[in-house]
């Protein structure tokens, strides 16, 4: 992705080998899809190429995970991130990449087998709040006491307003 303000350059899609050492020594190294250099830390290192570290930042790479499995796109988990400030939808806990987060989709939908058709995907929630709050409250609801924050989170998920999904049913 080209950062809005930024020349134009072409797109590096892969790291020359004889810039590896050079990246490594400053302590950063190029991700090949948000296309920017970034601390060695945001990449998994590869331990079948001597530990050089993956082509795709932690986050990318996470990004990537979620659209295939969830079948939206790239640029939809990116953009719905971006509009979740980075966070949680329902506890509000900060992530500083999507890895910590999981894409929420409704279960009447795509059965939990952790995919979805693209359509039923509601938001990027936490584990906790994902795999207890909101599939115990999903099942319960109208049974036990309404919670206002999470007939919000599920009556206006967040990826609805990015025109990704449609979800409700
Ligand atoms: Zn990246
Ligand atoms: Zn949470
Ligand atoms: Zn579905």
């Amino acid at each position: 992705m080209q950062r809005r303000g930024s020349e134009l350059a072409p797109l590096i899609t892969r790291t020359p080998t004889e810039r590896v050492p050079v990246l490594l020594a400053r302590g950063v190294y190029w991700c090949t899809v948000c296309q920017q250099e970034l601390p060695v830390d945001r990449f998994v290192r590869d331990n079948q190429r001597d530990g050089i570290p993956r082509s795709r930042c932690r986050s990318c790479s996470g990004k990537l995970t979620r659209a295939k499995k969830f079948n939206i796109s790239f640029a939809d988990v990116d953009r719905l991130f971006a509009l979740q400030d980075q966070r949680c939808a329902l506890c509000g806990t900060e992530h500083a990449d999507v890895d910590g987060l999981n894409l929420d989709h409704y279960h009447n939908c795509c059965s939990d087998n952790g995919t979805s058709c693209g359509k039923c995907v509601r938001g990027l929630l936490c584990w906790s709040c994902n795999a207890g709050v909101v599939t115990w409250y999903e099942r319960l609801r109208g049974t036990v006491p309404a919670y206002p924050l999470l007939d919000d989170y599920l009556d206006n998920p967040p990826a609805t307003r990015l025109g990704a999904a449609e979800p409700g049913r």
